[in-house]
C-alpha cells in the first residue's frame, strides 16, 4: 500500500513542487502551510512520513518535529532546511529525524529519500515465526516493528528501528559507517557519515544501561560500530 506523505511548508511553489514529484510516485500526499496545520492533519489522518520545514510561521519546524516524535515514535519524519547551521540541531538528539535535506533540493532526489524511509519502514512479510528476535534483555517484533527491552516496549523511529534489526540479525559483526549508511539509508548521503553516529548515540541512550559505557553497541575504533554479543 502506498505510504501517506504530509508536506509541512508554507512556500507555496515549493510544496507544490513536492507534492506533485511524490504523486508522480504513486504516494498520497496531504498538505500543510503552517505547523499547527501539520500537526493537526497528523492526529486526524493516518501519516506515515512527514517532509517539514523549518522555518514556517507560527510554530516552527523543529517544535512540530518535537510534537509529533512524542505523539508517533513510529513516524518517518525528513526535514528541510535553507540554513547550514539548522543542521546540528536537526541531527541532534533531541528531535530524531530520519533525514534532512538541505534547500535548494533536487526534487527527485527528496523522492529517492523517501523511498528509502518508506523501506524502512515497511514490514517484511517474515512469517510470524521468524518475525520474534530475541538477544536478551532485547527483543524485536520484526512483523509489528516493535522493539523491547526487558519486555518493555522501547519508543525507537523507523531509523533507529532498522538499525537494532541490523545489529541484532548481525551479532559480533563489525559494521563501517559507509556500510550502516549504505544499508540503513540505501544511498550515499552527501555530507557524510554523521547521521549514522548521531542514531548510534540516540540508540544508545535508548538501550543502554549507561550510555557513556555502552555494553551493547560496541564502537569499534576507526571502523564503526558492533552489537555486542551477550554471553
Ligand atoms: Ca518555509
Amino acid at each position: 500500500m502506498a505510504s501517506k506523505v504530509l508536506i509541512v511548508e508554507d512556500e507555496d511553489s515549493i510544496r507544490k513542487f513536492v507534492k506533485i514529484n511524490l504523486e508522480r510516485s504513486d504516494f498520497h500526499v496531504s498538505e500543510a502551510e503552517t505547523g499547527e496545520k501539520g500537526v493537526e492533519i497528523a492526529r486526524k489522518e493516518d501519516i506515515d512520513i512527514v517532509v517539514l520545514d523549518v522555518m514556517l510561521p507560527g510554530i516552527d519546524g523543529f517544535q512540530v518535529c518535537k510534537i509529533l516524535r512524542e505523539e508517533y515514535p513510529n513516524l518517518g519524519i525528513i526535514m528541510l532546511t535553507a540554513k547550514s547551521q539548522d543542521i546540528d540541531k536537526i541531527m541532534g538528539l533531541e528531535y530524531g529525524t530520519d533525514d534532512y535535506m538541505t534547500k535548494p533540493f533536487n526534487p527527485t532526489e527528496l523522492v529517492l529519500r523517501v523511498k528509502s524511509l518508506e523501506r524502512r519502514m515497511e514490514s517484511r512479510n517474515e512469517d510470524a515465526q521468524e518475525s520474534i528476535l530475541e538477544m536478551r534483555p532485547f527483543k524485536i517484533d520484526k512483523y509489528s516493528r516493535k522493539f523491547y527491552k526487558d519486555n518493555i516496549e522501547m519508543d525507537v523511529t523507523p531509523t533507529e528501528y532498522s538499525i537494532i534489526k541490523l545489529f541484532m540479525e548481525n551479532p559480533g559483526k563489525a559494521f563501517k559507517r559507509d556500510e550502516i549508511l549504505n544499508l540503513i539509508w540505501g544511498y550515499d548521503f552527501v555530507g557524510d557519515s554523521k547521521i549514522v553516529d548521531v542514531n548510534i548515540r540516540r540508540l544508545r541512550s535508548k538501550v543502554e544501561n549507561d550510555p557513556s559505557k555502552p555494553e551493547y553497541i560496541e564502537t569499534v575504533w576507526g571502523l564503526g560500530y558492533r552489537w555486542k554479543t551477550q554471553d
